[in-house]
């Protein structure tokens, strides 16, 4: 790439990096999409993964009163949801296959924080303002009739229990493959695509095209163009930070700290999911995943620790469950249920009136802090990554023209290769065949084991992988990325170490 020019760079190969890259290649963009680390290493593989529906954008302390005082506030939220219900419609008719659908219920206490009439109206309201061919399912079941469901009969309180209204939602199932599959498609239309690789913005010419530095595996390149899009997540300050020019380095990202634990719940729950208000009034989620477990959160607070090892503290993982344990008494957990955990933070728009900051999408320009044609998108969720990816691609289109011509992209999810014949890493588990491990090293940019059996197979998330298992593997494709016993050893031993933080009971307190 060294002494390139393209149109536009990207920085920063998260799903939105990820989906710009593919909606420009798309409108003819030349482009280059770099990230420091493995592609959808940052928050897009930290998140809960759910597709949310919209109702959360109606949901206020209360709702009529709160939307009269502010109708300016009430149109948002119709916008936000609509725009939800579009996303939820286009990613259950074309990417079915990466979507686990589940039933999420609402319990609705006497004096508990959901309103019967507040769901009927929030679901009418999402049901007329969405597509009709992905339906939502909404029932309202009385007390009796929905303690017959799995997980429902685990709730506190059935005295209180006035009824349980229930949906139909979807997981991203999982969501780094979501961003694996925008990368390809984006080289397919003919964008250059770079993990571990660091981009630097170094300088803007006078001819107006920036200078960006790449530092990877390969060695150092500089490669030039007129546009930049800073899509690197919680790292866009730090991603300014050298070229703010004299302006005092205007703060973009809030970051905040999202803790999960995974518990194993009998099969029967495994269609099941329940959304509820925590002690401190935020949401608690316990919803099936990949793999046959239930993920329980998330946390939210603030977080300005080191972004690099972000880590999930025993003391979350205690509140977690003893808020489970109100919530959900029946299902009797402790922490030796806790099979795993794992924490992340969201890159979400800086406020300083919102003190956990803003988390509306937003695409900055950076002209006033010294860096014209520098676009930054914060706070991003997984699921709307097209609409992000387009958004951005029309800001483009404002700065500059694509120096070729326009193309379909393919949103179909990539499927592995036939082969019957061949083991499965995991016994029982015919997803994944070995020979798959090789398929998936030569076609898709992985540079370790890790990536493989995490970004892209998503083996180490439905899996505890055994120490053999593990050692398969990278024998398996150990000759695709002409690695030698050495370097086997430490591909094993890093996937041990990424199994092993995930698996281990969390560590204490920072
Ligand atoms: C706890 C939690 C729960 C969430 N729950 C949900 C949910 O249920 N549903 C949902 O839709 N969303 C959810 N989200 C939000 C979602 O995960 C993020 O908003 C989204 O993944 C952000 O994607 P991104 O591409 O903008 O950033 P990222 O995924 O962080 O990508 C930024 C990338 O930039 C790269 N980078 C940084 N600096 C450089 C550099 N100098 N050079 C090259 N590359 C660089 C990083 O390596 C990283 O890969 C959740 C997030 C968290 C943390």
């Amino acid at each position: 790439m060294d002494g390139r020019r393209f149109d536009v760079v990207v920085i920063g190969g998260g799903i939105n990096g990820a989906s710009s890259a593919q909606h420009l290649a798309a409108a003819g963009y030349a482009v280059p999409l770099v990230d420091k680390g493995d592609f959808a290493s940052g928050s897009s593989s930290r998140s809960t993964g759910m597709l949310h529906c919209g109702l959360r954008y109606f949901e206020t302390p209360n709702p009529v009163r709160d939307f009269m005082l502010s109708p300016r506030r009430f149109r948002t939220a119709l916008t936000m949801a609509k725009a939800s219900m579009q996303t939820r419609a286009e990613l259950v008719t074309d990417s079915s296959g990466r979507l686990m659908p589940y039933t999420l219920c609402f319990p609705i206490y006497k004096n508990g924080p959901y309103k019967p009439w507040h769901l009927d109206i929030g679901f009418r309201l999402l049901g007329a303002l969405g597509p009709k061919t992905v339906p939502l399912d909404y029932r309202r079941l009385p007390p009796d009739e929905a303690r017959r469901l799995p997980l429902v009969d685990a709730l506190a309180d059935p005295a209180q229990l006035r009824s349980v209204a229930t949906f139909r939602e979807y997981m991203l199932d999982w969501p780094e493959r979501f961003c694996i599959d925008a990368v390809l498609d984006a080289e397919r239309m003919g964008a250059v695509v770079r993990n571990h690789t660091t981009a630097r913005l170094i300088e803007r010419d006078t001819s107006g095209d920036w200078r960006i530095g790449l530092t990877g595996n390969d060695g150092e390149s500089t490669v030039t163009a007129p546009v930049v899009l800073s899509m690197a997540g919680i790292w866009i300050d730090a991603v300014n930070r050298p070229v703010q020019d004299g302006t005092g380095g205007k703060r973009y990202i809030l970051g905040t700290k999202g803790s999960h634990i995974a518990v194993q719940l009998p099969s029967e729950f495994h269609d099941y999911g329940i959304a509820t208000v925590n002690s401190i009034g935020e949401p608690h989620y316990c919803l099936p995943s990949q793999g046959g477990y239930h993920h329980i959160g998330p946390t939210e607070t603030v977080y300005e620790g080191d972004i690099e090892d972000i880590r999930v503290n025993t003391s979350e993982v205690d509140f977690l469950l003893a808020e489970t344990r109100t919530v959900l008494p029946g299902l009797e957990l402790g922490s030796s249920d806790v099979v795993y955990s794992w924490a992340g933070v969201r890159p979400l728009t800086y406020d300083p009136d919102i003190p956990k900051g803003n988390r509306s999408r937003e695409i900055h320009d950076l002209t006033d802090q010294g860096m014209p044609n520098v676009l930054a998108m914060t706070a991003g969720p997984v699921m709307s990554h097209r609409s992000a990816g387009r958004e951005m691609t029309a800001a483009v289109r404002r700065l500059v023209d694509p120096s070729g011509a326009a193309q379909n992209p393919d949103y179909t999810p990539r499927k592995l290769p036939e082969d019957a014949n061949a083991l499965p890493v995991v016994d029982g588990d015919d997803s994944v065949r070995l020979s798959h491990l090789g398929y998936v090293a030569e076609t898709e940019h992985a540079a370790s084991l890790s990536d493989i059996l995490f970004a892209r197979t998503g083996l180490g998330y439905c899996h505890q992988l055994s120490d053999s298992q593990i050692q398969t593997a990278a024998e398996a494709v150990s000759a695709h990325l002409g690695w030698n016993d050495a370097e086997i050893h430490r591909q094993v031993d890093t996937v041990k170490t990424r199994r092993d933080r995930l698996h281990q009971p969390a560590p204490d307190a920072e």
